[in-house]
């Protein structure tokens, strides 16, 4: 790969992953631009200043000093070591200060051309924006020195995608994801395997969903917990008057939870930002009405034709929101902030989108109308917050909601659903040994899911009565570095079936949903004659799952496939 072409690839990445991870920050920063006139004085005689100063610094320096890539390296690491300023306050005043002390740096010759770049690196590391940052140091600073920035940046950005599987799974999960070997035509896979020995009906892990839903005739029924899915006694239930969704709740705690993740943003009438941040919304909603329209359409669409999946990823949107605003407040007891460390060791270095854009995905089932709907939802709750969802966005975010998505299915789950009237390929379909009939709704697991299917699994997914808590078991002796798989589907031979029956099911019920035929050792060791014929009807050929553009060049120990 060409140096260029390598630099454009890194800076997407960089892109993606910071502005994925940056959204409620550039928007409030956005916001504070907009209705905030001092702000915006500051601004932009910082601006004019950068400015005036790089020109004259440039007229100085024609020679380019050389700084080596392990002085680079060196400076880089001290600078992640520094702790960024938690509030805007702070990070406003420093980015101001990192770019003034870059200006006087510039001047004072090529030998303070790496602090000079590490100080705008440092002024990058809070900026909203960062490609806009990038952009404008560019066109303001020598040469020399846009050329060590930009080597600080890519650096940077290669290191915490290359470094992502050392802090994920967090070491306390006994588990850790490895690249498998390419196989002829199958590309290299990303599988889960045990990081330690396990007796059979050893708990592997516990693990808590990032988001979840009831199914849909389950949701506002008042039976079970919205949240954490417990049975609801009669007269038991909390529901807020304003949610239009109507979600109930098993207590004021789980109700609490839910409107910190994602249902005051979708469904209520609170402010967004919290008051620290915002403290002219307190008492004052912004455009209380125009929000209650929104979300009053949006759940009347909600209702007659969401599927799962797309509910999901609503939630997931506004919980992704919720942790980057929780890490604009400093010092208060935060729950999203909490939950971020126990995703990965070290959880401050990656953000929701970084867990998020690693897993695989099929095509998502999105309409233009469900994106304008939640656009509305997310701009009434605060203006620019319509950004956070477009069409293709939403598409791969559902998408990767129907391939990971695992049904729970507490105490064996329910047996008194209504069997679907949908055409088979239209049946929704979840991760369930017991079978997508049975969950009581579903849920994503960010670790479990990296697990792969197998018709005769290692391991089997348990939750106990009243939560959706998932545990892992063991269902045989494993031994550290084995492959960790789950039945996707009802594996069992049932009694009215003979074993052909019960692998034809099985298989066609993967092709479907996950877009895979299934080659498992059992799968191969039960097969009939005619192979052929009965790939022709499975209708897949190859693993169809999707994988994001910018991971493809991901690095893995072991893998062999990283970027140049
Ligand atoms: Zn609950
Ligand atoms: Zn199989």
């Amino acid at each position: 790969m060409s140096s260029s072409s390598r630099t454009s690839t890194v800076l997407t990445a960089a892109a993606v992953t910071v502005l994925g991870g940056l959204v409620a920050y550039a928007v409030y920063f956005d916001y504070k631009r907009r209705n905030d006139s001092d702000f915006r004085k500051k601004l932009r005689k910082e601006k004019k200043k950068v400015t005036k100063q790089t020109q004259q610094a440039q007229a100085a320096a024609d020679a380019a000093s050389e700084v080596s890539a392990a002085a680079i390296k060196d400076a880089l690491l001290k600078i992640r070591e520094e702790e960024i300023p938690p509030t805007p306050d702070e990070k406003e005043g420093y980015f101001m200060m990192q770019v003034q002390i870059g200006d006087q740096l510039v001047q004072k010759g090529p030998s303070f051309y790496l602090p000079a770049a590490c100080a705008f690196f440092r002024a990058l590391r809070v900026y909203p924006s960062p490609v806009e940052f990038i952009m404008m140091v560019q066109s303001t600073l020598p040469a020399p020195i846009f050329k060590i920035f930009m080597e600080l940046v890519n650096t940077d950005v290669a290191s915490r995608v290359e470094g992502y599987y050392d802090h994920f799974p967090p070491k306390r999960m006994n588990v850790s994801i490895h690249a498998s070997e390419p196989e002829g035509d199958k590309p290299a896979k990303k599988i889960l395997i045990a990081a330690k020995d396990f007796e059979a009906g050893d708990i592997i892990y516990t693990e808590s969903p990032f988001v979840v839903a009831l199914d849909a005739d389950l949701e506002g029924k008042g039976t079970h917990c919205s949240y954490c899915f417990r049975r609801i006694e009669e007269g038991q239930s909390f529901v807020a008057e304003a949610d239009k969704l109507g979600a109930v709740f098993c207590s004021t705690d789980c109700q609490t939870k839910a409107n910190l993740d994602w249902n005051n943003m979708l469904f209520g009438r609170e402010p967004v930002l919290p008051p620290e941040l915002d403290p002219s919304v307190v008492g004052n909603p912004t455009d209380s009405d125009g929000r209650e329209a929104a979300q009053t359409a949006y759940v009347k669409w909600l209702k007659a034709k969401a599927r799962q999946p797309n509910v999901l990823g609503a939630r997931f949107v506004a919980k992704q929101i919720a942790h980057e605003t929780s890490k604009l407040v400093k010092g208060k007891d935060n729950a999203l902030q909490a939950e971020a460390a126990l995703l990965a060791d070290g959880g401050e270095l990656y953000s929701v989108s970084d867990h998020m854009e690693r897993l695989r995905f099929v095509e998502g089932n999105v309409t233009d109308e469900e994106v304008k709907l939640l656009q509305a939802v997310f701009g009434a709750a605060l203006p620019g917050l319509e950004q956070s969802v477009n069409e293709e966005r939403l598409a791969v975010l559902v998408g990767k909601m129907a391939y990971n998505a695992i049904g729970i299915t507490p105490d064996g789950g329910r047996d008194d659903k209504s069997v679907s009237d949908a055409r088979p390929e239209d049946q929704e379909r979840t991760r369930t040994p017991q079978g997508t009939q049975r969950q009581l709704g579903s849920g994503l697991y960010l670790v479990s899911s990296y697990l792969a299917h197998s018709c005769d699994p290692s391991t089997r997914p348990s939750f106990v009565v009243g939560s959706n808590e998932l545990q892992l078991f063991a269902t045989r002796p494993l031994k550290k570095g084995e492959e960790l798989t789950i039945a996707y589907v009802d594996v069992a031979q049932h009694a009215d079936e003979s074993a052909e029956a019960a692998r034809r099911r099985r298989r066609v019920e993967l092709a479907r949903g996950w877009k895979f035929k299934c080659e498992c050792e059992r799968c191969l060791a039960e097969a009939v004659q005619d192979v052929e014929k009965e790939d022709a009807e499975l209708g897949v050929d190859k693993d169809g799952a999707k994988v994001e553009q910018v991971m493809r060049h991901e690095k893995l120990p072991g893998a062999g496939m990283g970027v140049d």
